[in-house]
C-alpha cells in the first residue's frame, strides 16, 4: 500500500511513523518543518482529566495519555520530551474546564472511580508542593494533583518519530512542499496537488493538516466545517523559580520551559485576542500574563516576557475530535483534533490499525467526520 500523510505536526508524524513501521510505503509532505505548526505552540498538557464529558472523549484522550506513556518510557526507553512531574490544578479553574460542565459530582471522585490518579491538596501541600505560589492566591477549598501528568515536547516527539521512520522503514519526506489539492480520479482519492504543480501519487491520503486542512483539499466539498480559537503562550526570560509542576490556576496557566523559563496562557485572555494580533512581548495580553504570573508567584517580580506566539486551535465544529474517513471521498482520511498533543500516538497506532489492517477502532466510534454531512443519499 502507497500512502501520503500531509501535515508533519504530532499527529501527522505519528501515522507516518505506524504506517511505515506496518510496511506500507508511506510519503509525509509539510510545507514547513517538522512539529512547527500548533504542535510547537501548545500548553502541550497530555491529559485526560479536562477531558471528561462525554464520556467517550475522556476515553479517546485516555488512550491518549497511555500510549504516550508507553511509547515514551518502554519503546523509546530514555526518551527526552514526555515530561510528568504532576500537575496541579485550582477547583474553580476546573468547573472552568471545557467538557466539565454537565459531570456528576465531585471531579476528584468521577476521575478515581475511572481510575485516573487524582489527590485533594491542601494550602499546607501545596506550599510542599510549589513553594514560590502566594498562598493568598489559593482557594480555600483546596485544588487537585494529579501526580502522573505532565507535558510533551511535541516537536521533539514528532521529529523522532520522523528520524525513526525514515532509518528503519523507508518513510519519504518531503519538506517544505505545500500541498494545494487532492487528486482524483473516479470518486476517490489517488494522490496530493503539490503548489509547484507536481503529483505525487498513492493509493490513500491522509488529511493531518491541524487547522490547515481545509487548504490542503482544493474542493469545498473535501473540507470539515472548523470553529478555530486564538490561543496565545508567552514565554518568560530565565528565572531561579522552584516551579516544577504545571499549573492551572484562575489566574494563569503556567508550566516550566527549559531552563527558568516558563509557559504561560490562560483561556479568558485567549479570548481577548484578535488572530492577528502581534507575537511580540509588548503585546498586552502577554503582559495581562506576566502580570498575573507574577500575583501568582511574587518571586518572579523582575521577570520578562522573552517570547509570545500565536497558534489557532484545530477545533471541528462540535468541538470534538474528527478521525475517520472523509464521506465525499473514498480512500481519503482526516485527523483533525484540539488535544491532539494528547491523542498523537494513539492517532498514529489507531489509524494504522484501520488503514492497514481494516481493523476498526472502538475509540473513534464516536468521532468519525461523517456526522458532520448527515446520512448518505
Ligand atoms: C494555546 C494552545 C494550547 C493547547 N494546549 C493543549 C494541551 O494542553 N494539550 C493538548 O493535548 N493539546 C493542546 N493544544 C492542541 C494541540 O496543540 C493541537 O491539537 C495539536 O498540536 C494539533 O496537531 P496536528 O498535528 O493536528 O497539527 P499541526 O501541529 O498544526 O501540524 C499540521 C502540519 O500540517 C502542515 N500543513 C498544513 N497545511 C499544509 C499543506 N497545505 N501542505 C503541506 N503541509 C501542510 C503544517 O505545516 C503543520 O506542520 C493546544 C493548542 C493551543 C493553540
Amino acid at each position: 500500500m502507497k500512502a501520503i500523510v500531509v501535515g508533519a505536526g504530532v499527529i501527522g508524524s505519528s501515522i507516518a511513523y505506524r504506517i511505515a513501521e506496518a510496511g506500507a510505503e508511506v510519503t509525509l509532505i509539510d510545507a514547513n518543518r517538522v512539529g512547527a505548526g500548533t504542535s510547537a505552540t501548545s500548553y502541550a498538557w497530555v491529559n485526560a482529566c479536562e477531558k471528561i464529558n462525554p464520556r467517550a472523549y475522556y476515553t479517546l484522550n485516555m488512550a491518549g495519555v497511555r500510549t504516550h506513556r508507553r511509547v515514551a518510557e518502554e519503546e523509546f526507553k530514555g526518551s527526552n520530551w514526555l515530561h510528568r512531574p504532576g500537575v496541579i490544578q485550582w477547583q474553580s479553574a476546573g468547573a472552568e474546564a471545557e467538557g466539565f460542565g454537565d459531570a456528576e459530582g465531585d471531579k476528584v471522585d468521577v476521575l478515581r472511580s475511572w481510575g485516573y490518579p487524582a489527590e485533594r491538596i491542601d494550602a499546607k501541600q501545596l506550599a510542599e508542593l510549589e513553594p514560590d505560589v502566594d498562598p493568598a492566591t489559593f482557594e480555600q477549598e483546596g485544588a487537585i494533583y494529579y501526580p502522573e501528568d505532565g507535558w510533551l515536547d511535541a516537536p521533539v516527539y514528532a521529529g523522532t518519530m520522523v528520524r525513526t521512520a525514515i532509518a528503519r522503514h523507508g518513510l519519504k519526506l518531503l519538506l517544505g512542499h505545500k500541498v494545494t489539492a487532492l487528486l482524483v480520479r473516479n470518486g476517490a482519492a489517488c494522490g496530493v496537488v503539490l503548489q509547484n504543480g507536481e503529483t505525487i501519487e498513492a493509493d490513500v491520503v491522509v488529511n493531518s493538516g491541524g487547522r490547515w486542512a481545509n487548504e490542503v483539499v482544493g474542493a469545498p466539498d473535501f473540507e470539515l466545517p472548523l470553529a478555530p480559537t486564538v490561543g496565545l503562550i508567552a514565554y518568560t526570560t530565565s528565572s531561579d523559580t522552584s516551579l516544577r509542576h504545571g499549573m492551572r490556576t484562575p489566574l494563569v496557566n503556567c508550566r516550566p520551559d527549559g531552563a527558568g523559563r516558563l509557559l504561560l496562557r490562560a483561556n479568558d485572555i485567549d479570548k481577548t485576542v484578535p488572530a492577528d494580533s502581534d507575537p511580540v512581548p509588548a503585546n498586552p495580553a502577554a503582559q495581562k500574563l506576566l502580570e498575573r504570573t507574577i500575583k501568582l508567584m511574587p518571586a518572579l517580580k523582575g521577570v520578562a516576557v522573552e517570547a509570545v506566539r500565536i497558534a489557532i486551535r484545530p477545533i471541528p465544529a462540535d468541538g470534538l475530535s474528527a478521525i475517520g474517513p472523509h464521506p465525499a471521498l473514498k480512500n481519503y482520511y482526516v485527523t483533525v483534533t484540539h488535544s491532539g498533543v494528547t491523542m498523537g500516538a494513539f492517532i498514529g497506532e489507531a489509524v494504522t490499525a484501520e488503514l492497514v489492517h481494516g481493523r476498526q477502532v472502538p475509540e473513534l466510534a464516536e468521532f468519525r467526520p461523517a456526522r458532520f454531512f448527515g446520512p448518505a443519499v
